[in-house]
């Protein structure tokens, strides 16, 4: 309005001036045409005319431009009008898209202060927004682990995608995230863009934790221990002065609780005895268990290499309380075995193979012993390794199982008892017959382990039957107990325990050894027998006649049953002159002795013949029976329940070449 005002007023002036002009040209025209002045004064005239007319020219020419001006003003004006709110529309839009976006989103100064934080960035945060922007620097979220990894060393952000980081929020809780980072371009700011990743991060650590963690006692396995070991080993090699050692326990009779209480207060059991072990370390000892029943420890920066018999003995120490599992009073003693100098070693594997040939060394001498690895156990349990590998296994995977042999009376050939023979049902090989594994098996030790699962499972199953049968509660139930093993004290208390579980009593139960077993220390044995018999165990003298021991020494020995070995047996019908004298003197002075006998091997009905008539009492052998699995026995004792139902008073002859 004022411009066009302008220029209206300017076009008057214009007017005025040429018109001015015009009249002034005119009134000097007619005034020297009056006083007839010279052409000069026309001239003048004339040019004052012009000059009005070039100023009438000069100022339209600036109307026209102003005209210009004006209307490409208002065009420009339009235009700005028109950009800032597109300007406007893409703020809100980007806005929206900030705000809205499902990651956590801030726009970072260069000096890392927060200038923008979206809404999910503001809850996750915990702050108000106003406390965020403006205030508070992105490092102040982020644990220290995270700022190094954002930050390079110059302090400045790192551009990139999906930096893991470790987020902290007011109340100091942490979440996982996925970074992204990227500068805006033409400014020194930064936009990132935060995803939680805190679930995915506990699945992750979960199944990590699974792989590297025992499900029942949460403590690290075998595959983390091993780790744990590796890296101590390293660790040796670079430090002189640093030692460790480690310390590998299973606990004794682990398999009895298993078995008479059950899996849940076997369960029970091994968490418990975790604990107790675990409260009596220090926190940087490692414990670990591998499986089973089998624990072991690595003991890290000790003084010298007597700490870790400390350690075994105070642990020892510790194990001697029983456990209250589901109500019930559970021991749970462990044998140890401990490599306590660890210096020559390069492979965990090596320390842990030593660790467990020194364990089932401990468990030879007897229930919760430790045994030091010493260089002799090395020679030993790299022979044995391989054997003993496959016979461990062979517990685990539970492949002894007991034949039994019936022991019968040889006058009215009717069941007395069994004979427990163990075979290893081998899962490629079938069945493997004691003596092509016993001998390693008393070399291990694992002897031990396995007569107590034997010793077992023939008292349950000698139980069962006779509390099918009446008749039949006087069985008995033949043991054969290695040498080795026989003279250990814990083979007593192993006993008890199995008998006081089964049920059965101890006047049920006969312990087959040989003679060699009563051969070394006379009045020891002496007095461990007399233990046993105390009790009310039985003891058979096994193979009688194959040994070094004279008839006079047996005067010496409390024994109640002596075999005569099959040797003489099947020799006896042949040789009637020797053989049958022998035969008949072993038996005489048995009796004498309060002895009862019993012939083993009995094939044939000449044999059997001659016994009864040399006042032999029992026999056993194929002529009677095979030693049979347990399934068989069933069946035999459903016949003679059926016998004696259809004949009462009888006795089920067992012979079948016998009775017809
Ligand atoms: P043993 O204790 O003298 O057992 C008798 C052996 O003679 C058994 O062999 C049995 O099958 C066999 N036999 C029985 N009757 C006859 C017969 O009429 N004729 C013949 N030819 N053989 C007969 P098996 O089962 O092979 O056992 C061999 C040895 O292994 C046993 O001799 C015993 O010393 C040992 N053994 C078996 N089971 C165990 C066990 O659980 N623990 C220990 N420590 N040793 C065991
Ligand atoms: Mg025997
Ligand atoms: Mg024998």
């Amino acid at each position: 309005m004022a411009k066009k005002k302008l220029n209206a007023s300017l076009d008057k002036i214009g007017l005025v001036i040429v018109g001015t002009g015009a009249s002034l040209f005119y009134y000097y025209l007619e005034e020297s045409m009056a006083q007839n002045q010279s052409l000069g004064s026309f001239i003048t005239i004339a040019i004052i005319l012009l000059i009005s007319m070039f100023t009438q020219l000069l100022i339209n020419n600036i109307n026209r431009s102003r005209e210009a001006l004006r209307v490409s003003n208002e065009t420009l004006e339009q235009k700005v009008i028109e950009r800032t709110k597109e300007l406007h529309e893409s703020e809100v839009l980007y806005r929206t898209i900030f705000e809205n976006s499902g990651a956590a989103t801030i726009i970072i100064q260069e000096d890392m202060t927060i200038s923008l934080a979206n809404s999910v960035f503001v809850n996750m945060s915990g702050f108000g927004k106003g406390e965020i922007e403006f205030k508070k620097s992105f490092v102040d979220f982020l644990d220290e682990k995270s700022n190094r990894a954002i930050l390079n060393d110059e302090g400045f952000l790192i551009i990139g995608e999906n930096l893991e980081s470790r987020f902290i929020n007011k109340e100091r809780e942490e979440k996982d995230l996925l970074i992204t980072i990227t500068t805006i371009p033409g400014t020194e700011n930064h936009v990132a863009s935060l995803t939680d990743i805190s679930e995915l991060k506990e699945a992750e650590r979960q199944i990590s934790h699974q792989a590297f963690h025992d499900t029942l006692t949460n403590l690290p396995n075998r595959a983390l221990f091993m780790e744990h070991l590796k890296m101590a080993i390293k660790r040796g090699k670079r430090r002189p002065n640093y030692h460790f050692a480690v310390l590998y326990m299973d606990i004794d009779r682990f398999k009895l609780v298993n078995d008479s209480l059950g899996h849940s207060v076997g369960d029970n059991l091994l968490n418990a005895f975790a604990e107790r072990l675990r409260v009596s370390l220090r926190d940087i000892d490692i414990l670990a268990r591998l499986g089973g029943d089998e624990f072991v420890i690595l003991i890290e920066d000790i003084e010298n290499e007597d700490y870790a018999s400390i350690v075994a003995e105070r642990l020892q120490q510790a194990l001697k309380q029983p456990f209250m599992v589901n109500n019930k009073e559970v021991f749970a003693p462990a044998s140890f075995g401990v490599v306590p100098n660890t210096q020559d070693y390069n492979l965990p594997e090596d320390i842990m193979r030593d660790a467990d040939a020194a364990m089932y060394h401990a468990k030879e001498k007897g229930r919760a012993q430790y045994k030091i690895f010493d260089k002799k156990l090395h020679e030993k349990a790299r022979h044995l390794l391989q054997r003993e590998t496959d016979l461990r296994k062979a517990i685990h995977r539970d492949e002894f199982v007991n034949h039994y042999q019936p022991i019968v009376s040889l006058k009215t050939r009717s069941l007395v008892g069994f004979e427990s023979l163990i075979r290893w049902n081998h899962p490629q090989l079938g069945l493997i017959y004691p003596d092509s594994f016993i001998s390693i098996a008393e070399d291990t030790g694992l002897i031990i382990p396995i007569t107590r699962l034997l010793l077992q499972e023939a008292c349950t199953d000698l139980k069962s039957w006779q509390d099918q049968i009446q008749d039949l509660q006087n069985l008995t139930m033949n043991i054969n107990i290695s040498s080795k093993h026989f003279l250990l004290p814990s083979l007593l208390d192993d006993i008890k325990d199995i008998l006081n579980v089964t049920g059965l009593p101890p006047d049920h139960l006969k312990l087959e050894i040989t003679e060699t077993a009563l051969m070394e220390d006379v009045e020891e044995t002496v007095r461990h027998v007399n233990r046993l018999r105390d009790y009310g165990l039985q003891i058979v003298i096994d193979d009688f006649g194959t040994g070094y021991s004279s008839l006079s020494y047996l005067q010496r020995l409390p024994i109640d049953t002596l075999k005569v070995d099959r040797s003489f047996v099947s020799r006896i019908q042949n040789t009637p002159d020797g053989n049958r004298n022998i035969v008949e003197a072993i038996i005489s002075l048995a009796h004498r002795l309060d002895m009862s006998v019993v012939a083993e091997g009995v094939e044939t009905v000449e044999q059997h013949a001659i016994l009864l008539n040399m006042n032999c009492q029992f026999g056993q052998g194929y002529l009677f029976s095979k030693p049979i699995p347990k399934q068989e026995v069933d069946v035999l004792i459903q016949e003679m329940l059926e016998f004696s139902q259809k004949n009462p008073g009888q006795s089920y002859p067992l012979a079948e070449a016998l009775s017809n």
